[in-house]
C-alpha cells in the first residue's frame, strides 16, 4: 500500500460483519473462562488482552497504523510524547549510563533530559546537530547507549542529517532514535535513512485537531542488540518479569515488548482509547493535511522573505536557507507548516506583531489545522537561560509561526496587517 492507503487503511481491518470503523474499546479488563489461560497471558506465552495498561485493542491498532506509516516492526503509544521521549531512552539506559543528544531538540525533551533524567543518574551530552562526523563520534563514552536527534528540530527548524548521525551511531553500536514529529512520515521515514527508533509527539500534526496529547514509539526491528553486546536490559533474563529474555523470545519487536511489559507496566503513561480512536481520525486525513500545511508555509514564508518589515525568515523551504540542501534531501515533498522569523524592532516588535494578529492565535501549541503563533524566549523555552537559548537555535525576537491549512491569502492578509502595527 502507499502511504495515503496506509493512513485510511492500515492498523485495523474488520472481519465480516463487525465495525467498519476502529472500534473503541473503553475497559480496562478483559475476561477469560480459565486460571491457567490468564496466566499464559502474564507469562507473555499468549497473545491476548488482560489489562489495557499493557494492551488495548483500540490502543494497539493505533500503534500498528503508526508503525507501518513510519515502515517499522512495531510500535506503542503513550499519553505524550514527553512520555514517548522519556521511554525511548529509559527502556536501554539506566542510572550510571549516558546518550547523546541534539542542542536544538524541543524545549520539554532538552529539560526532560538535562535535568529530570540527571536527577535519575542517566547522564546526556548535548552535542551542535551539525557537529562532523569526528565531533560526533568525540562526544561518546565507555557508557553512552544511544543517540537521539528530531528531523525538525522544535522551533529550531535545523533539518538533522540523519544518514550522518546513524552512520558515527551504528559505528558505536548504539542505536539512533529520532524525533519526527514535525516531518510526520508523510514527508519523512527516518528509518529508511538509518534510524533504528522513531518517536512522536501525536500532539501535533498526527492529531492534527488539537485535541489529543499523545505520544508514539516505532520499533525499526534492525537493530541488533546482542551483536552490540551493550544491553544486557535486552538479552539476559529480565528477572521482574519472570526471566523472559526479550530478544530471545521476540526476535526483532525485542525492544517494543520491553517498553510495554516492563516500562510501560511500571510506569504507566497509557492512552485512554477514547484518545486514540481521536488519534485514528486525524491520521486518516494527515496525508492531505500536511500537503496543504506545506504548501501554505511555502506560500507564507515567500511573503516575508520579501517584505520590508521582516529581519530574517526560517524554513528550510526557502533556497538559501540554511538546511535547504539537507531538507532537498529529506524533505524532498516538504518540510512542515513551521516557519519561524524575527521582525524588525526585536522582542518589543515581535510583542506587538503577536498582539495585532487576529486570525492567527497566540497559543502553546503548533501543527495544527488552526494558524497559530507562539514566541518561545517568553513561552516554551522560558526556562533556559540566554546561553542555553542560543545553544536551542532560539533568539530573543524567534517568532514560532505554525501555518495553518485555512486559505492561504486570508493568512498572509493576517500577517500583513498585523506587521503594519509592528
Ligand atoms: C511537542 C513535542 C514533544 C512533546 O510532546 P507532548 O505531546 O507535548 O508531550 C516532543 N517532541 C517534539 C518535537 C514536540 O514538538
Amino acid at each position: 500500500m502507499k502511504i495515503e492507503t496506509k493512513c485510511i487503511q492500515s492498523g485495523y481491518t474488520p472481519q465480516n460483519g463487525e465495525s467498519r470503523v476502529l472500534p473503541i474499546t473503553q475497559s480496562t479488563t478483559f475476561k477469560y473462562e480459565s486460571t491457567e489461560q490468564m496466566g499464559r497471558l502474564f507469562d507473555l506465552e499468549e497473545n491476548g488482552y488482560f489489562y489495557t495498561r499493557l494492551a488495548n485493542p483500540t490502543n494497539d491498532a493505533v500503534a500498528a497504523k503508526i508503525a507501518d506509516l513510519e515502515g517499522g516492526v512495531a510500535g506503542m503509544l503513550t499519553s505524550s510524547g514527553q512520555a514517548a521521549c522519556f521511554y525511548s531512552i529509559f527502556n536501554i539506559c539506566q542510572a550510571g549510563e549516558h546518550f547523546i543528544c541534539s542542542s536544538t531538540v524541543y524545549g520539554g525533551t532538552f529539560n526532560l533530559f538535562g535535568v529530570t533524567m540527571k536527577k535519575l543518574g542517566i547522564d546526556v551530552t548535548f552535542v551542535d546537530p551539525d557537529a562532523s562526523e569526528e565531533e560526533l563520534a568525540a562526544a561518546f563514552k565507555e557508557n553512552t547507549k544511544a543517540m537521539f536527534g528530531e528531523t525538525i528540530a522544535n522551533p529550531a527548524l535545523v533539518v538533522l542529517d540523519i544518514e550522518k548521525w546513524a552512520k558515527v551511531a551504528h559505528a558505536h553500536h548504539v542505536p539512533l532514535i529520532i524525533d519526527n514529529t514535525f516531518a510526520t512520515p508523510i514527508n519523512c521515514r527516518p528509518i529508511e535513512w538509518g534510524a533504528d527508533i522513531v518517536v512522536h509527539s501525536t500532539t501535533k500534526y498526527m492529531d492534527g485537531h488539537a485535541t489529543v496529547v499523545g505520544g508514539a514509539i516505532i520499533d525499526s526491528g534492525n537493530f541488533d542488540w546482542e551483536a552490540a553486546g551493550k544491553y544486557p536490559c535486552l538479552t539476559t533474563p529480565d528477572e521482574s518479569y519472570h526471566g523472559v529474555v526479550y530478544t530471545k523470545q521476540f526476535g526483532n519487536t525485542a525492544y517494543i515488548m520491553k517498553a510495554t511489559a516492563q516500562v510501560m507496566r511500571d510506569l504507566g503513561s497509557i492512552p485512554s482509547p477514547h484518545n486514540s480512536f481521536l488519534l485514528n481520525l486525524g491520521l486518516e486525513t494527515l496525508f492531505l493535511r500536511m500537503e496543504r500545511h506545506c504548501q501554505n508555509a511555502q506560500a507564507v514564508a515567500e511573503f516575508l522573505s520579501g517584505h520590508d518589515k521582516i529581519e530574517w525568515v526560517k524554513y528550510c523551504g526557502l533556497p538559501g536557507d540554511k538546511y535547504y540542501e539537507l531538507a532537498q534531501k529529506y524533505l524532498p515533498k516538504g518540510s512542515c507548516g513551521v516557519i519561524s522569523f524575527g521582525v524588525k524592532g526585536g522582542r518589543a516588535a515581535a510583542v506587538r506583531f503577536m498582539d495585532s494578529l487576529k486570525l492567527a492565535a497566540i497559543v502553546t501549541h503548533v501543527a495544527d489545522a488552526r494558524t497559530s503563533v507562539l514566541h518561545p524566549a517568553s513561552h516554551t523555552h522560558r526556562q533556559m537561560n540566554d546561553e542555553e537559548l542560543a545553544a536551542a537555535g532560539v533568539t530573543p525576537d524567534l517568532i514560532r509561526f505554525s501555518v495553518g491549512i485555512e486559505n492561504v491569502q486570508d493568512i498572509i492578509e493576517d500577517i500583513d496587517q498585523a506587521l503594519q502595527n509592528a
